[in-house]
């Protein structure tokens, strides 16, 4: 036995037999009609179409043989089918590659073969178509020729079966693909649509019929254009002989949302792609073209985008209702935009707006804003009435009643028939569909809304929907109400204010007439009283007595006048207190200036204790700085013990001075020191022989007020009291010099020998005496009265005197009027003027020195301050 060398493409040689799907299948005619063909004209006994594979020659057909297959070892096919032509063995027994193997020299006694290789399409040798006899034989060449033919027929038919498998497996797998698309168009979400290319619908699937509400039979053959509202159907027949011509694209291959057409003549949105099926045929032939629409329904879509609309305005509603609330509520416009707002939101036709208010005990709406409802005259002033807040509803049972008194939400979508609404009056507009909704704030019915007549029904979506819109109403009417209280609280202060105001003024007027009416009898009393007293002729002792005390009551009297006045000038707001930085030393000197000689008199020893204040500057006003001092020093020495002491103390603290008044004195009981700062309270004191008004401690603290700081009080009965206060400390400066001695010297100076001329004019002929008194002690001095300020001026320009007195509260031109005069003409500009008023406003005093008056004296006057002044300006005549 030879073994025969397999060749390199054996692995390809046995792919392709494998690719050809032969080994091993049912018996094919075809083949075997070739074989027997082949027995017969040969006239052999056996005839094989053979297929050799790895290990075995496989028989498609046999003639003469019975096993269905034969080890590939030792046959003849395996050398045949190596070979590239007819493989021809005429004697075995001569050949040694065969003379022993076991079908030559057993049976079947093989002593011929013929083998031609058998090709697949790609062209490897798969097999033979083979002759087998038990005779050695010759072939002639036109045996062999046809032996060829035969063998070139069976590849045919290997060719032939492959085919035949290949179609059967495409035919089953485009039966399984077009299954499975049938499925998956009839079970498809979208809806699909397949047309022709004249717009004949050829199939629509479930979920198209569904969306557009047709059976099948209703549509197939028809027209697509019965699918589309009117505007896309006109178009659509152009649009489609277009595309199949020009190629020109609307829909085809983009896909776009356009509307679809219900059955019911409702449109759908819709998501619509066209493709177009390419299939061979003839594609210039409109039946034969195929066109798919795959529809989405984007009602879902739409509806979202619609409720993210609706949810972005009423969010646009809440945004400017709470930003704008007050430019709207000022504008009178908040209700009018709210309504407005509600009527869109809710695609309305009425809408109104209220507030419930309660009348008589029983809620009733005030209509804040309302949709115009009126049919005739008489309504439309009922309309307006309501509008005005002039009308409000207060039935509880009808629809609005139910809502604003009941608090119940009320929904009716068929009012014609609802027996809760009552019958409405004839020529009310008909209303179909009604929502009224209670605001309601903390458990209370603050307000409602009501819409009616929208193009869809009310529901409960609707009522969740409008709850920020809701709670957004209650919170403007609360502001709302908020706002009114407020104006109404600012208007109520505004009378109070006004009234208060008025009365202020009617006292201030009061006082100061008052103390205009006192002082100008008190000047004259006062006046006479110190002539009396310092007169040229002494007077008897018991006189001098009685000059002496008519000057002390008359000084008390004044005293009191004074600080009732002060009071009530601060309490009537009138104060004001310049705050700067003053000498503290300086003040204190001046103070003890003045009560040093009540000390003196008390017999009371007083010591001031700077302790490094010396030089201070403190944050006061002078005067009233002086004032509290004076106060508290005299009461400390005044409500002492005989020989007794006063300290003044001033302590640097911080920023601040502490400055206390400490007396050895009687004290305060704790029971009375709560009424220590009453005015006229004098704690007891009135019936001792202590001089007071009971007003100087309420002053005191007042003025201590104004000047943001308190009067403090501690006090031991029998022991003594301490007051205090603290004042800002500004710096300490450098030491400068008091020259708290200054006294002025032109008071002493002798004038020229000749009179100098003064007018004075004065109304009051006991003012006009008490000068003329004043001026029989100045030699050099001659006065000259006139009772109105005409009269003056006239003197004035004529005579020109060398001193103007000027009283201020004149009958006719009163004396600022006169002084004006007097310094705008250019005959009397030079002569100084001197003011002489019962008024001590400080208003005034600036009046007169903005006038360019030369001194202001306020009515009764310091008869000595005022003759110096006198001789002062008379002086400065002269040298001129
Ligand atoms: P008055 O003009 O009576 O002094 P004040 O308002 O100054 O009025 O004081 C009110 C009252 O307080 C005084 O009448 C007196 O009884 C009491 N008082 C004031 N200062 C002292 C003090 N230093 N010691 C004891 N009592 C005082």
């Amino acid at each position: 036995m030879l073994d025969m060398p397999l060749e390199d493409t054996e692995a390809q040689r046995l792919a392709a037999l494998r690719n050809l799907q032969i080994l091993d299948t049912e018996a094919d005619p075809a083949f075997d009609n070739l074989t027997q063909v082949a027995a017969s004209l040969f006239n052999v006994p056996m005839v094989l179409v053979s297929l050799v594979d790895e290990h075995r020659q496989w028989f498609k057909s046999r003639i003469g043989i019975l096993a269905p297959q034969l080890p590939r070892q030792d046959s003849f096919c395996s050398y045949a089918v190596q070979s590239d032509k007819l493989f021809i063995v005429e004697n075995a027994l001569l050949d040694p590659r065969f003379a022993h193997t076991p079908f030559v020299s057993g049976s079947p006694h093989i002593r011929f073969y013929a083998g031609m290789p058998i090709r697949s399409e790609d062209g490897f040798n798969v097999g033979t178509f083979c002759l087998i006899g038990t005779e050695p034989r010759q072939l002639s060449d036109i045996e062999q020729h046809h032996l060829i033919l035969l063998a070139r027929q069976a590849e045919q038919l290997l060719y032939l079966h492959y085919r035949t498998i290949q179609l059967a497996l495409q035919t089953q797998q485009s039966t399984a693909s077009n299954a499975r698309y049938a499925a998956i168009i009839e079970s498809a979400a979208a809806g699909i649509v397949r047309i022709d290319g004249r717009g004949r619908i050829l199939q629509l699937n479930d979920s198209a019929l569904r969306m557009l509400g047709y059976q099948p039979e209703e549509v197939l053959e028809k027209n697509v254009k019965m699918l589309m509202p009117e505007r896309w159907a006109t178009q659509h027949d152009e649009y489609l002989a277009a595309y199949q011509t020009t190629g020109e694209k609307h829909v085809i291959g983009i896909g776009r949302e356009v509307a679809a057409q219900h059955k019911d003549g409702t449109q759908i949105p819709v998501h619509l792609a066209v493709s177009e099926v390419q299939h061979q045929g003839d594609l210039t032939a409109s039946e034969s073209r195929e066109f798919i629409g795959i529809l989405s329904d984007l009602r879902a879509v739409a509806a979202a985008r619609e409720r993210e609309q609706q949810e972005r305005s009423l969010l646009q509603v809440l945004h400017r209702g709470l930003t704008d609330y007050h430019a709207l509520l000022s504008g009178n416009t908040l209700w009018q935009f709210l309504k407005e707002a509600l009527k869109e939101l809710t695609q309305s036709e009425y809408a109104l707006i209220g507030e419930v208010i309660c009348r008589e005990g029983s809620p009733a709406l005030k209509i804040h804003a309302i949709s115009d409802l009126s049919w005739n005259e008489p309504t439309r002033q009922l309309m307006q009435k309501l509008r005005d807040g002039e009308m409000f509803l207060s039935n509880p049972d009808s629809m609005l009643g139910q809502v604003f008194a009941g608090g119940q939400t009320v929904l009716s979508n068929n009012m014609l028939d609802d027996s809760r609404g009552g019958a409405l009056p004839k020529g009310h507009p008909v209303l179909h569909r009604y929502l009224g909704v209670p605001i309601i704030d903390r458990g209370e019915v603050i307000g409602m809304y009501a819409i009616a007549n929208a193009q869809q029904d009310y529901d409960d979506v609707l009522i969740d929907w409008l709850k920020p819109f809701t709670s957004t109403c209650a919170l403007l009417i609360n502001l709302y109400r908020q706002i009114n209280e407020q104006e109404r609280f600012t208007e109520e202060l505004k009378v109070a204010r006004d009234l208060a105001e008025r009365s202020s003024k009617a006292k201030t007027d009061f006082l100061s007439s008052m103390s205009h009416e006192l002082r100008t009898p008190l000047n004259a009393i006062l006046g006479f009283a110190q002539l009396l007293g310092n007169g040229k002729q002494p007077l008897a002792e018991r006189q001098q007595r009685q000059v002496d005390q008519i000057l002390r009551s008359g000084s008390h009297l004044l005293n009191l006048i004074n600080e009732v006045l002060d009071l009530a000038r601060i309490e009537s707001g009138h104060t004001q207190v310049s705050l700067e930085p003053i000498n503290l030393q300086e003040v204190i000197e001046e103070t003890l200036e003045i009560v040093r000689a009540l000390a003196v008199n008390q017999n009371i020893g007083l010591q001031v204790q700077l302790e490094g204040t010396q030089n201070c500057l403190v944050e006061a006003d002078y005067t009233r700085l002086k004032q509290i001092l004076i106060n508290l020093l005299s009461n400390a020495i005044k409500y002492n013990r005989l020989a007794g002491t006063v300290i003044l103390r001033c302590q640097l603290r911080e920023n601040r001075v502490h400055i206390s008044v400490s007396d050895t004195g009687i004290g305060i009981a704790a029971e009375q020191m709560s009424m220590l700062f009453e005015p006229f309270n004098r704690l007891g004191a009135q019936n001792s022989s202590i001089e007071g008004t009971g007003v100087g401690l309420a002053l005191t603290r007042k003025l201590a007020r104004l000047m943001q700081t308190d009067i403090f009080v501690e006090s031991t009965v029998g022991e003594g009291s301490v007051f205090c206060f603290e004042l800002p400390l500004v710096s300490i400066s450098s030491a400068r010099p008091l020259d708290t001695a200054a006294v002025p010297e032109s008071a002493t100076r002798e004038s020229a020998a000749k009179k100098h001329q003064v007018l004075y004019i004065e109304d009051n002929p006991e003012n006009q005496r008490l000068m003329q008194d004043i001026f029989s002690e100045i030699a050099t001095a001659q006065l000259r009265c006139v009772c109105s300020a005409e009269a003056g001026f006239e003197i004035a320009c004529s005579e020109q005197p060398h001193l103007i007195l000027l009283d201020i509260d004149l009958p006719g031109m009163n004396g600022f009027q006169a002084g004006r005069m007097l310094k705008n003409n250019p005959l009397t500009s030079k002569i100084p003027l001197l003011a002489i008023s019962a008024s001590c406003s400080a208003e005034d005093q600036q009046q007169a020195s903005a006038l360019g008056f030369a001194g202001f004296y306020s009515k009764p006057f310091n008869l000595h301050a005022l003759a110096e002044h006198i001789q002062q300006l008379l002086s400065e005549q002269e040298s001129l």
